[in-house]
This record gives structure tokens, sequence and C-alpha cells, in this order.
């Protein structure tokens, strides 16, 4: 059969996001705003005074409730970026944030708060990702410059108070921060706070506490924050009521029980079991013989810098964008003439290795058939990966893989003359190897959820010819 119209390609896809309708802005909208800009331009008594206002002018509007909450002795006033890598949703978003900072001593905590994307930086594990990384500082007001304990207590952002330690760490409501990170917007449950009177430091949950201003506990306590990791030092500092295990910390010395036990069954130099951690000398074992960030020492051990890594990517895809772009479910099919298709990705680029990408061109029949609306839950949301599990197992050799792209963007062209008739579906996947160069190992052995991996992936029909 004859034809005079050219061989077709229909491309559909899956994705749905329409624009947000634009209306004009309130007054109490203006309003906040400005209050807002003020505190982000680090004019922290014009916009407790533009809170004042609103709150008593716009009392019953959700805006005026805003003010009224920011107007109290001890508040939110506002937001700054500091160090922005790329969009907050796929990024770590870390706030900074002080408590004990009265209006006229703001000032300093912001000179505090640039101190502190820098120690990432010259940490070699978080160096490597720094670029996954976005800091923003949060303007706290504190009505008094104290901290809670020995009977005394006072009128903080953040409730900071000395822990039952014995060398009284300081520690912070949860809750508070967490209603100050709501306060900011969209985030990751991550915050530092830095408690201008407190001593020593503390993490968990997201959040990390110091006390005054110390660089090295600062990391040790976001290794806590971030990922749960365990105390290596065998120093009693608290009465901890038995071992928790940790992926650093175990309550057993059996080398196929310790949590780091494929560390072990993969033969690498250095680890082991080794008695003294979680602040005891007998009867809890860490992986190294001393020296993790989580001991008292700069580097992070090969079981600590894994759990890093994936918790990072917990939160960031690897993948950062892709065209074609995702379309409202109503522009789904696109008619293409004669063209070859391209598609592109970008990926994340940490600071000296590259990710490595492959593309795949699989007939309908034989495609692995994970939805695309449901990976897409997953992808620069605020959502946690871990959610996703693992990918399927594509059953077929990739038709392309490219590596070491500098610029992070990686393309593939689709031919109408490659293919037979029917549906296809094109798909990438993103891979971060954790291999350095010069390194034997890669920095993550175990990934059982595939969060090193991503994935998108396009319909294409290719017409019957006529
Ligand atoms: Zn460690």
């Amino acid at each position: 059969m004859a034809s005079c119209f050219p061989p077709l390609i229909w491309l559909i896809l899956s994705c749905a996001q329409g624009p947000q309708p634009l209306s004009d802005p309130t007054p109490q909208a203006t309003l906040l705003e400005r209050a807002e800009a003020r505190a982000g331009e680090g004019h922290y008594a014009d916009a407790a005074t533009l809170y004042g206002r609103l709150a008593r002018d716009h009392p019953d509007t959700p805006e005026g409730r805003t003010a009224a909450r920011r107007s109290q002795s001890s508040a939110y006033l506002g937001s700054a970026a500091i160090v922005e890598n790329g969009p907050g949703e796929n990024r770590v978003d870390v706030a900074l944030m002080g408590d004990g900072y009265q209006l006229r001593e703001m000032r300093g905590f912001d000179k505090l708060a640039e101190d502190i994307p820098p120690l990432f930086e010259r940490q070699a594990t978080l160096r490597e990702y720094y670029t996954y990384f976005n800091f923003r500082r949060l303007a706290l007001v504190s009505a008094d410059n104290g901290v809670d304990g020995f009977g005394r207590e006072y009128d903080t952002a953040l409730d900071g108070r000395t822990l039952g330690t014995y060398a009284g760490h300081v520690g912070v409501s949860a809750e508070r921060v967490r209603a100050m990170l709501d306060e900011w917007g969209e985030h990751d449950s991550l915050a530092i706070v830095f408690v201008k009177q407190g001593v020593l430091g503390t993490g968990g949950g997201g959040f990390a506490t110091i006390g005054g201003r110390n660089a090295k506990t600062t990391i040790h306590e976001w290794g806590h924050a971030f990922a749960e990791l365990g105390d290596e030092y065998a120093t009693k500092t608290h009465e901890r009521g038995g071992v928790s295990r940790r992926v650093n910390v175990s309550d057993t010395d059996d080398p196929e029980e310790v949590p780091w036990a494929h560390w072990i069954k993969a033969g690498v130099r250095g680890i082991g079991v080794y008695e003294g951690a979680s602040g005891q000398v007998r009867g809890a074992w860490k992986p190294t013989s001393g020296g993790c960030v989580m001991e008292s020492g700069e580097f992070f051990c090969p079981p600590c810098r894994e759990a890093l890594v994936l918790r990072i990517y917990s939160i960031v895809d690897p993948i950062e964008s892709c065209s074609p772009l995702p379309h409202p479910r109503r522009h789904a099919v696109q008619l293409v003439l004669d063209d070859p298709l391209e598609f592109e990705v970008e990926v994340m680029r940490p600071e000296n290795h590259r990710l490595e990408v492959r593309w795949w061109v699989i007939p309908e029949r034989g495609a692995p058939m994970e939805p695309e609306e449901r990976l897409q839950r997953y992808r620069n949301r605020h959502t946690d990966r871990r959610g996703r599990g693992p990918l399927a197992m594509i059953p077929l050799d990739p038709a392309a893989t490219s590596r070491g792209q500098r610029s992070g963007r990686h393309r593939f062209r689709l031919e109408r003359g490659d293919l037979e008739s029917g549906r296809y579906r094109v798909l990438c996947r993103a891979r971060d190897r954790t291999l350095l160069r010069g390194e034997r190992t890669p920095w993550v052995l175990e990934d059982p959820d595939d969060l090193l991996v991503s994935q998108r992936a396009w319909w294409v029909v290719v017409p019957e010819a006529r």
C-alpha cells in the first residue's frame, strides 16, 4: 500500500501539572510579602513593625493571623538563601536557625550562618555532594538571651534548654523547630540550630543543635541529625540505657551480625569490629579502629559515608530535569513529522565523579510496566524517595550508554528508520556508581531501594507505513 503522507511518529507523554492561576494580590498579601522581604534583607526591626501593623489592621485574614504569630515576643520573621545550588525541590534544604538571639543581635547570627556552608564544603564526604545542598537562614527573634535550666526559664524562639547530661549538653524543642520550618514553607525537615548560650551539641530526627558556634560539633551533630549515625566515641557522657544499633554502632561483635557486615564481607581494608562506642568502653562496637567524625575525627568512616550518601539520595533525584518536558495530560499526544526524536536528561553533578546514563528502546510487550504516574510522585517534591522502592529489572541491553558529560546533559536520538511499527517505551536511567577515580571501592556498597538510580520514560508510537 502506498501513501502520500510521510511516516509519522506519535509521542505520548504522561505527566500532569497545570499552570497556577494568577490573581491580584490583596493589600494584606502585599504587606506580608513586604514584611518577609524586609526580614530577608536583614532589616528585622522593620519586619517586626510591618507584622505588627498587619496583625492589627487585618486580624481576620490568614495573613493577619500569620502576622500575629510573627509579632510574638519570640518568633519567626523571615528567611534568606545563603547558598543556592539548585531548585529547592531537588536539593537537601538545610535551614539554619538561632535561639536566644534578641532583635539587636540577629545580625550576629546572620554572620554565624554564613560560616556553616563552608564547613560542609571542607568535609571530604559532604564536599563531594556539596552541590546537592541548599542552605537558608531563618530569622528567629528571641525575647530573652538565655538557656532554660537550673531553675531558670527564658522566652526564646526554640525553647533552648540544658539537658541532663554530665556536661549539660544543649537541646531545643523539636516541635518549635518544626513550627519555624513550616513558617518558611515547603521543607525537608532538616535544621541546624545554634543556641547562643548553650554548650556542646545534640542531634537526631533531622535537627542538629549546637551550643555557641563550634565547627567540629556541627558536622558531628549533623551526622546524628541527618543520617541517624551513632556515637563512635567511648567516653561516657550520660546514662544511655543500653546500646542502640545504628549503621555504625553495634550491640554485638559478631562480624556477620553487625550493621556493617557487608563491608566486612567485601573485604574492605580497615573495616572490622572494634570495641568502644556509643559512650561506653565495653559492650558497644564500631566499624573502624578510630578517626571517624562520629568519634572525633575529620573523615567519615565508610559505613557512615555510605549512610550519608544514601540519605542524600533519599531526597535528591539523580535526574534533575528532562526534555521533552512534562506536559499536562490534555497535551499528552504530540505529532512529530519524520524528524528524529531527541530526548535529554540533565543529571546531578558530584564534585569529582560523574553519573552514568543508559538508554533503552523497549517494545511495549517487553517493557517493565512501572507506571510513570507512580514514579512521578517521588520526583522533586520533598518526598522521601525511599518510598519508591527498587526499580524493575530491564531484561534487555541498553541502546546507548553515556558517561563523563561534564555539563550533566545527556542526549539520545531516536530515528524513525530504527524501528518497526508499533509502540515503544524509551527509557532512561541515571545511576551514581559512587566510584571515585583512584578508589577501589564504591562509597555505597548496598542500595536495596535503588536510591542511586532514577528513571524517566516516554511512550513512542511508530505507525504502520502505508
Ligand atoms: Zn563512622
